[in-house]
Order: C-alpha cells, then sequence, then structure tokens
C-alpha cells in the first residue's frame, strides 16, 4: 500500500506541483503559519487536489523555520490526523 504523497499528482503522476492554498491558518508568529489541509495544483495536467491532514509551515521570508513554527508544527501533526489525498474536480455544480 503506498503512503500517499500530496506533492505527486494523482492524475498524471507528474512532480511538477504545488501547494495553492491551505486551512485552517494557524498563525505563529509574524512570518510562519502552520496550515492544516492544503489544497495542491499540478503544472502539467492542470489537476488539483486537497491534502486533508497534511500540515505544512508556511514561510513568509523563506529558509528555515524557526523552533517556534516547528513545534507549533509538530503539534499540529499529531492533530491532523491520516493524509489523505482527495482530487479537487472542475465541475462543481453538482455540489
Ligand atoms: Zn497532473
Amino acid at each position: 500500500m503506498n503512503t500517499p504523497n500530496p506533492n505527486v499528482c494523482p492524475t498524471c503522476d507528474s512532480r511538477n506541483t504545488g501547494a495553492t492554498f491551505g486551512w485552517e491558518p494557524q498563525r505563529v508568529n509574524a512570518d510562519e503559519t502552520i496550515l492544516t489541509g492544503v489544497g495542491f495544483a499540478c503544472h502539467d495536467c492542470d489537476g488539483q487536489w486537497m491534502a486533508h491532514g497534511f500540515v505544512m509551515i508556511a514561510n513568509r521570508k523563506g529558509g528555515a523555520p524557526s523552533e517556534e513554527a516547528q513545534a507549533a508544527f509538530l503539534e499540529a501533526m499529531s492533530r491532523a490526523g491520516e493524509l489523505r489525498i482527495e482530487p479537487i474536480e472542475d465541475e462543481e455544480d453538482e455540489r
């Protein structure tokens, strides 16, 4: 069984992907925010998907995260639950 990897496109297996938005932003300090649940998009096939339970540190300045952010990251991980990838369809009219 494969561990889901949100950095790989579930449609075309491309690694040419990027995070586009995050859910549940939890501010750590002026530059760092913890995101729990992140949306990704593929640059090759324009696919989009949601990584539920995926925690990341958004750092406006770039570089290594602070100790404060790493501690918040670990705490968010312990609450995030299982990682689950869910494709986002383009057609939203059935919701
Ligand atoms: Zn793709």
